[in-house]
């Protein structure tokens, strides 16, 4: 059934969605189609997906819309040709397409690739909501700079981050004893090492309660998703790494608390659904509605908590490291993080072995200070090399 949402503003907006073929991205093009006349797009992009993006662009008729892949330019080309949409394609295209006029910018590209385009966005001083947690990861203290100067307003979308920010008392920070994020554990929560070992890319890229792009899938399943929330909350929420704690909560329905000083505890909830996040992020400061089923607690019947095993995942232990040392180590620990997935569902390294790559590149890779995001793109492409050189090893 199509539910039409009442639009919050009366003059459409500009959007853009970097990243609007994957998961994030069309859930937020789920919500802008139920509500008709709303929006108005200017740029759409993905990486290879050409014939969504395609079919994206000739529904929503963005001003423009970029294939990060440039060996696509000619397919997608072909596929606009007789439109008013000018096509791009390469990673310049991309910070092109991030920089055209729209007030509210979905930054929903997976991994560091997404760091320029959502700079560009943050540049322009607009609204940017951050799905891509790993251009935060891996820059944080700059995008926090770029943020101060241009004035831009960043919103997060990941659910723990959202649920934050909506309980977190911003006039009373004093009064945060902490924040606790929660994890669902991911589908190898209760599975002994041994069985780990040998789990498959397919196994491990399903997810108990969440349908969501194959990277961050892998990433819940070691946990170092959670451990790259940590780093993410750090740099969205006045608290440092020691307060923010993380909480096994494997129904998914809370999706993260704030504790108080006085020992209120507050909390977010929400059956598993991204579009109550994407709403939140696209109506800010106020609400609308989202087609996301109502939270039903008597049929849920029972909520259950437990602690993180660290030593079966070691990714929340390291990414706790990262951000403790600080510069340059989130930034190796992204990189190492981004390659070891790809090797693993390229069948090149067994799934343990994503945290061993993590740790050696860790110890190996030049750390160093970060102060532009020229030094970012130097220690997340030395980070790479190393990373592909250790799960060459391994494969081997
Ligand atoms: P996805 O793999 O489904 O989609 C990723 C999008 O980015 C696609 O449009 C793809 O074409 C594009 N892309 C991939 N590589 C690219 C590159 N090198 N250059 C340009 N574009 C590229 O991923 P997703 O699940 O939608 O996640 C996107 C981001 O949102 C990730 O950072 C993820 O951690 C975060 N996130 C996702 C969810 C979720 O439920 N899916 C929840 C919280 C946070
Ligand atoms: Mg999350």
């Amino acid at each position: 059934m199509a539910v039409t949402l009442q639009a919050g503003d009366a003059a459409p907006r500009r959007v853009s969605i970097l990243g609007s073929t994957g998961s994030i991205g069309c859930n937020t093009i789920d919500l802008l189609r139920r509500s008709p006349g709303a929006y108005v797009v200017e740029a759409l992009t993905a990486h290879r997906n050409v014939e969504l993006l395609a079919s994206q662009a000739l529904e929503l008729q963005p001003a423009m819309a970029v294939i990060g892949d440039p060996s696509l330019y000619g397919t997608l080309k072909e596929a606009l040709a007789g439109t008013n949409i000018a096509v791009g394609a390469g990673p310049d295209a991309l910070v092109d397409a991030a920089g055209l006029p729209a007030d509210w910018v979905m930054a929903a590209i997976v991994g560091a690739a997404g760091l320029a385009p959502t700079l560009a966005a943050v540049r322009r001083g607009v609204t940017v909501a951050l799905a891509n947690k790993e251009c935060l990861v891996c820059a944080g203290p700059l995008m926090l700079a770029e943020i101060e100067r241009s004035g831009a307003t960043l919103l997060p979308v990941d659910s723990e981050h959202s649920a934050i920010f909506q309980v977190f008392d911003f006039d009373n920070v004093e009064a945060v004893d902490r924040v606790i994020l929660t994890a669902s554990g991911g589908p190898f929560l209760k599975l002994e090492m041994g069985a780990m070992a040998k789990v498959t890319p397919k196994q491990a890229v399903a997810h108990p309660n969440w349908d969501m792009g194959d990277k961050i899938s892998i990433d819940s399943a070691t946990m170092m998703n959670k451990g790259l929330e940590v780093i993410e909350a750090s740099y969205l929420f006045p608290i440092s790494e020691a307060r923010i704690e993380v909480l096994i909560h494997p129904q998914s329905v809370i999706h993260s608390l704030v504790a108080y000083t006085d020992g209120s505890v507050l909390a977010q909830l929400g059956v598993p659904d991204m579009r109550t996040p994407i709403a939140y992020a696209m109506a800010w400061p106020r609400r609308q509605g989202s087609p996301a089923a109502r939270l039903d607690l008597a049929e849920v019947g029972a909520l259950t908590f437990e602690a993180p095993d660290m030593a079966r995942f070691p990714a929340l232990g390291l990414a706790r490291e990262a951000l403790k040392t600080g510069q340059a180590a989130p930034t190796v620990l992204n990189a190492a993080n981004e390659i070891a997935v790809q090797g693993f569902l390229a069948g090149e390294i067994g799934f343990l072995d994503i945290m061993r790559v993590v740790t050696e590149v860790l110890e190996r890779a030049p750390g160093g200070r970060i102060a532009s995001i020229e030094d970012v793109t130097a220690v997340d492409g030395e980070a790479r090399r190393v990373a592909a050189e250790v799960v060459a090893s391994m494969g081997a």
